[in-house]
């Protein structure tokens, strides 16, 4: 499976750790949030793991600018916002600023330790190579922070992990997933490629030659000439093999689920949900650790959703809220939760429902709008969200189905008791928001 950890636990020596700043909340919603007190008290050692990683992985050492030079701050997502990014790193030489937004490190959206090593890759990046590190090909910049923070894993079960029920999930509508690293235009897609050309050449270079790279290009070296210095070998040369270096890669990864993920999914088109509920937990239980676990959760979810089997969805729900790969459902998260949110009260907790709805309108502010009287909005905000990041008119219908569906819990409170909320199951696209 892809997400091996590639880093080995080297010293790092003590003095080129750099303390943790202070973690600053600019908001409101979360300062008596439990789930924000465990993270504030973990954030010293996250904090350090993240700095040794990315220290190991990029071989760099921090020169120290003096006090606030890293300032590190958490925001609540603004109301109506673009969905705003995750987030972000931005600064100079000497001082660089990182912000995360407080709901995506609470609502299962993105694990802290992963999204804090990668702003720090950035940081550290920026830091050393002043404006050049916004100038970085595209295909090296974020995939590099990706691969030092292990993002690899989440990215590839997020972008293929769609597609699992077709017969080859490298090729999506928008094209073929491995399709060189430039000639056509840079899209969300493009990022398996990239994360793993990275992890191709950090595996032929070694790491000492690989720390040797990103001094060049702190050094001002163009990072396809360094690439071709170090390897020895031509540009076209290296990308044919890093090429087939991603395929390879891939299709291991996908080696032993996805014939009997297609499987599973044929039972549901057949509707044959009891059957497949089967399947899809049996692949879940012979590979618990590869992300397609989560998709084959959720796809079980769905089936007893479907058929009313409250007991079993909610297990399958409660197993997902624990998968360490939650995060490649992305988009599918807040679905899920208003799904959950039903399920307990069709089993009669109606307590339960509201503090999940309590929690769906803290934690996703950026998705259904709390008391917005008009639905379209909700959608526009959504579509523009969805448009930024590449265009797919397939989530473009799902994500107005979706957010119909949530304008309609919001109009609707849970509190009259009524089923005000039955899934339509037109499609199992429809029943997959
Ligand atoms: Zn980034």
């Amino acid at each position: 499976m892809i997400g091996s950890d590639l880093f080995v636990q080297a010293a790092v020596p003590e003095e080129d750790i750099l303390p943790p700043p202070t973690l600053q909340y600019r908001g409101t919603k979360y300062t008596d949030d439990p789930r924000f007190k465990d993270l504030q008290a973990a954030f010293p050692a996250v904090w350090r793991r993240a700095w040794i990683r990315v220290r190991e992985a990029l071989g760099l050492r921090y020169q120290d600018y003096g006090p606030g030079h890293i300032t590190l701050r958490l925001e609540d997502l603004p109301r109506r916002s673009k969905g705003a990014d995750f987030a972000s790193t931005g600064g100079r030489r000497g001082r660089q600023d990182i912000m995360l937004r407080a709901e995506h490190l609470l609502n299962g959206y993105s694990p802290f330790e992963e999204v804090l090593t990668h702003e720090l890759t950035h940081a550290v990046l920026r830091h050393s190579l002043g404006n050049v590190h916004d100038r970085l090909p595209s295909w090296t910049r974020e995939s590099l922070a990706m691969w030092v923070a292990g993002q690899g894993p989440s990215m590839t079960g997020w972008i293929l992990g769609r597609a699992l029920e077709t017969e080859n999930p490298l090729v999506q509508r928008n094209g073929p997933i491995v399709n060189g690293l430039a000639g056509h235009r840079h899209t969300g897609t493009d990022l398996v490629e990239d994360v793993l050309t990275i992890e191709f050449l950090h595996q032929t270079l070694g790491q000492e030659k690989f720390g040797r790279w990103i001094h060049a290009l702190v050094e001002g070296t163009e990072a396809e000439p360094a690439v071709e210095q170090l390897t020895g070998m031509g540009w076209e040369d290296f990308c044919q093999k890093a090429r087939r270096y991603v395929e390879d890669r891939l299709q291991e990864d996908l080696k032993n689920v996805h014939a009997p993920f297609r499987r599973a999914h044929q039972a549901v088109q057949e509707k044959r949900y009891e059957e497949a509920a089967g399947q899809f937990r049996e692949i879940t239980k012979n590979h618990p650790t590869h992300w397609a676990a989560a998709w084959c959760l959720l796809y079980e979810s769905q089936c007893w959703f479907h058929l009313q089997k409250w007991e079993e969805a909610l297990r399958c729900f409660k197993e997902l809220n624990l998968s360490p790969h939650l995060t490649v459902l992305l988009f599918q998260i807040p679905g899920l939760k208003v799904k959950l949110m039903h399920t307990y009260e069709k089993l009669g907790k109606r307590e339960e429902a509201l503090a999940e709805r309590e929690r769906f309108l803290k934690d996703h502010a950026d998705v259904p709008l709390k008391n917005d009287p008009s639905p379209p909005r909700t959608i526009s905000l959504i579509k523009r969200t969805i448009s930024l990041d590449g265009g797919w008119g397939r989530r473009y219908h799902r994500m107005d189905a979706l957010a119909q569906r949530l304008a309609l819990v919001q109009l609707h409170p849970l509190s009259d008791g009524q089923n005000h909320f039955t899934p339509k199951h037109g499609s199992w696209l429809n029943l997959i928001e």
